[in-house]
């Protein structure tokens, strides 16, 4: 026993010193760094688990063999010559160093390692510690790929492309090269983010992405600036060169896939630019690479356009346009023309058309064709259809409070009208403003608002109906003139659409349509009003098909509300303002 060899103090010592050893070779054994001992000639002596983990050993082939086991082909060759004259000179040396595991893969380690001398000075032992810093390598790796790279494609984004453009601009800049810029954007993307669901839209992304990469070379660049928009960087390139890549582009992307269970044809709008004629800095070249690609969306999309100095006209002019429509309905400088609608037996007036224009203080009355779509896309129709609204009713009650009698005003509605907002909840708001009778007023819709696949629209239109304001369809026959929406919907009148009447003299066809349409309407219950007649062969041809009311120059051009009821009388079936005995006749009325 100890404790009888050795006196008591001692006895104490060396339980201490006992624990002290048990508590180091536990530590040394469950250290997370992996640790090796080594003889003075670096024969491995001793090591923990974690150095046995990271090696891939047993410890059978670990013991006697030196750290040279993990030798890896990845370090520069140097590497292990600065390591043994480093421990020569100082006795140690620290750094990065990979490390091939028994299995092949490799590990990339912080290595620490420092040499134990014996009482003389000799080096006795070497000790090396092992951190294995390879995830924490690729996590930092990834960081900063994802600052500089599109999750989803991973295409370089924004602005890892940023930088190479400017790195591209300087280089050819000195060179005196030149270089294009693509930018596409895909057709009808959101149509397949919609329907199909999101993870169908990034499929289809990734897809694009590979293709796009394909059609070009290594040296180029090709990025995703987020959405449906990608940028191509074609260095040292010629107009014929980009265009030629257009069109490699176009057809890659016809090719068709299958996405989520549906054939997905994508194609692309293309605007190109180059440099140095097109812009000499990144801000000028990305934009107007964007405002071709534009114009090859408005030119039915799949199709690619380079930039021209008009195309920023035509953008200058559009903000421009865009600005001052803004204005004009803030200030209130839109204003209506109203056109006759008359019986062609007799000239009474049954209605009138209200039919806006903006007053322009430069190009003085724009045409509502000029306007009406522009605000449709800028989000401004609500507010535009609402002052149409309201000024159409008010002129209605301002009439009727002067005693003319006007039947009805009818008030063009638009699809996006319909689509945006509710037309018909502020007529019904207007119609209890102005005290008029529902059926004063009359909404005219083009066929494509029956067309369109909400329902609600359906439901505004019965709507209507059940509060007593009648629709009619405009320019009918020139859409899809389905007979089975005149069951389905409600409806009052058709507007026979002006190009029929235009040609009734002359073509016996047209003639037989226009008797087709007033024969089913006949048959549905539904009025029938010619549009566009301009001479009195086609109002004769018109009243002989049996139609009864038409509008058309012949009977007035649209006009001022005062012009309206200064109105002539047009010899022979014109039209005639009767007045209603509410008051007496304003002193400018020509009336008849
Ligand atoms: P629309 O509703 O079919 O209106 C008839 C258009 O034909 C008017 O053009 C009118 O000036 C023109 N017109 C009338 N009679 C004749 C004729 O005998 N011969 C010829 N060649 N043309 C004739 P406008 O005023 O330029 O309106 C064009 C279109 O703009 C309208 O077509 C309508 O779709 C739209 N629009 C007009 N006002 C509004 C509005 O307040 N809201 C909405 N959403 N659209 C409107
Ligand atoms: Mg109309
Ligand atoms: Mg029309």
């Amino acid at each position: 026993m100890v404790s009888q060899a050795f006196p008591e103090e001692d006895v104490e010592y060396i339980k201490t010193m006992a624990e002290h050893i048990r508590l180091s070779s536990q530590v040394f054994m469950k250290a997370a760094e992996g640790i090796v001992v080594t003889d003075s000639r670096q024969r491995i002596l001793t090591f923990n688990d974690a150095f046995a983990a990271i090696s891939g050993y047993a410890p059978e082939e670990i013991i006697g063999a030196t750290p040279l086991i993990l030798k890896s082909n990845l370090n520069n060759p140097s590497l292990y010559q600065n390591i043994d004259d480093s421990l020569c000179k100082t006795g140690r040396w620290q750094g990065e160093i990979w490390c091939r595991r028994k299995s092949g893969d490799l590990r990339l380690v912080w290595l620490t390692l420092n040499a134990v001398e014996d009482g003389s000075g000799a080096v006795a032992n070497y000790i090396g510690m092992f951190s294995d810093i390879t995830a924490a390598r690729e996590n930092q790796q990834r960081v900063a790929f994802l600052a500089t790279h599109d999750d989803l494609t991973g295409l370089p984004n924004r602005t890892l492309f940023l930088d190479r453009l400017r790195q591209t601009i300087a280089r050819n800049e000195r060179s005196g090269g030149k270089f294009s810029l693509l930018f596409v954007d895909l057709d009808n993307f959101k149509v397949v983010n919609d329907s199909l669901g999101h993870a169908a839209g990034d499929a289809l992304l990734v897809e694009i992405a590979a293709r796009l990469r394909q059609c070009v070379r290594a040296m180029d660049s090709v990025a995703r600036f987020g959405g449906d928009e990608f940028v191509l960087l074609i260095d040292d390139t010629s107009l014929a060169a980009a265009e030629a890549a257009a069109g490699r582009i176009a057809a890659s992307l016809a090719v068709p896939l299958t996405v989520s269970g549906q054939d997905i044809h994508p194609s692309a709008s293309i605007g190109i630019c180059l440099f140095p004629s097109d812009g000499g800095d990144p801000e000028t070249l990305l934009k107007n690479a964007d405002v071709a690609m534009y114009h090859a969306k408005g030119q039915g999309k799949n199709t690619y356009r380079r930039f021209t100095r008009q195309f920023h006209q035509a953008a200058a002019e559009r903000l421009k346009m865009e600005a001052g429509l803004r204005r004009a309905i803030d200030n209130g400088n839109l204003l209506l023309h109203f056109q006759p609608q008359v019986e062609l037996a007799g000239g009474r007036v049954a209605g009138v058309e209200a039919l806006v224009r903006w007053l322009h203080p430069d190009d003085g009355l724009i045409p509502p064709n000029r306007f009406i779509p522009l605000a449709e896309q800028i989000g401004l129709i609500d507010r535009l259809g609402e002052w149409v609204a309201d000024a159409a009713c008010r002129q209605m009650a301002d009439w009727l409070d002067a005693g003319i009698e006007i039947p009805r005003i009818a008030i063009n509605v638009s699809a996006a009208q319909f689509r945006r907002g509710h037309p018909v909840g502020v007529l019904q708001r207007l119609l209890g403003k102005y005290n008029l009778k529902p059926d004063r007023v009359m909404i005219e819709i083009t066929e494509s608002v029956l067309l369109e696949e909400a329902g609600d629209i359906k439901r505004m239109l019965r709507e209507a109906k059940s509060i007593g304001i009648s629709i009619s369809i405009d320019d009918f026959g020139s859409g899809f003139s389905s007979l089975s929406y005149l069951r389905r919907f409600p409806i009052d009148e058709l507007k026979i659409d002006r190009s029929f009447v235009a040609d009734a003299a002359a073509s016996s066809d047209d003639r037989a349509i226009i008797q087709a349409i007033i024969a089913m309407a006949r048959v549905l219950g539904i009025a029938v009003v010619a549009e566009g007649i301009e001479t009195r062969e086609q109002s004769s041809i018109l009243h002989d098909l049996g139609c009864r009311t038409g509008q058309g120059y012949l009977f007035g051009r649209p006009m001022s509300a005062n012009d309206l009821v200064k109105l002539p009388l047009l010899a022979g079936g014109g039209a005639s303002l009767t007045m209603a005995g509410r008051s007496p006749a304003p002193p400018q009325l020509a009336a008849g």
